[in-house]
């Protein structure tokens, strides 16, 4: 079988640039299944479909080409990299992310992602529902001032100003819709490693997880 490692975990916990240096050093695919969610939403409110309409928006789903080509994503030919990226489109996301049918509509995509030789999965349900046979399961967390904090510096980095309190109080909004749905909720697989990264670098967080797989 392929390896597939699995990341989830709440919004900034760095699960992210974590996939992205295993999947370098290793050689193996990337998937960030957040993007593909976010893609999906993005349509949706393109279209003004409303965000609770499940029929609508997972008849939407398989009108939708959705690819990654360099590290952007596309919908339907045209870049959305900049356009998925803010915390609008990571709302809505996370409102259509609580949807049944729209969740099974992405299944068969997230899995097209598994190849030789091999994956790096990084989202919310790698390990409990999309790769369930994973050998490799991790799940990051941190607590919600240092997820808004590291936020907070990214956006610094681009130029962009934000109010703390804001960003604290949108990813706690975000992390309980995405805890407390019936499909799918937030949590950590029964065999994933649990890593608060709270106190850890970036550096420190990668060698954790490497020091599991080697
Ligand atoms: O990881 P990212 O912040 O891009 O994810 C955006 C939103 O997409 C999450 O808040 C969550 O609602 C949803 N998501 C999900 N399942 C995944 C990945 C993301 O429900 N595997």
């Amino acid at each position: 079988a392929i390896p597939v490692l699995t990341i989830d975990g709440p919004a900034g916990a760095g699960k992210g640039s974590i996939a992205g240096m295993l999947a370098d050093t290793l050689g193996w695919h990337l998937l960030d299944s957040g993007a593909i969610y976010r893609v999906a939403a993005l349509a949706a409110l393109r279209r003004g479909i409303d965000l609770q309409d499940e029929v609508a928006i997972s008849a939407l789903i398989p009108q939708l080409v959705i690819e990654f080509k360099q590290g952007d994503a596309w919908l339907n030919g045209e870049c959305v990299s900049s356009d998925i990226r803010n915390e609008a489109c990571a709302s809505a996301t996370s409102k259509i992310a609580a949807l049944p049918k729209v969740r099974s509509e992405l299944l068969a995509l997230q899995r097209s992602f598994c190849k030789a030789p091999g994956l790096i999965a990084d989202g919310r349900d790698m390990g409990t529902v999309v790769f369930p046979e994973a050998p490799y399961k991790f799940y990051l967390t941190a607590s919600a001032e240092i997820r808004a904090e590291r936020r907070l510096k990214q956006l610094s980095e681009q130029g962009l100003s934000a109010r703390l309190q804001d960003l604290i109080q949108d990813i706690n909004a975000r992390d309980e819709r995405d805890s407390n749905r019936p499909v799918a909720p937030l949590k950590p697989a029964d065999d994933a490693v649990l890593v608060d990264t709270s106190p850890l670098t970036q550096a420190e967080v990668f060698a954790e997880v490497l020091r599991y797989i080697r």
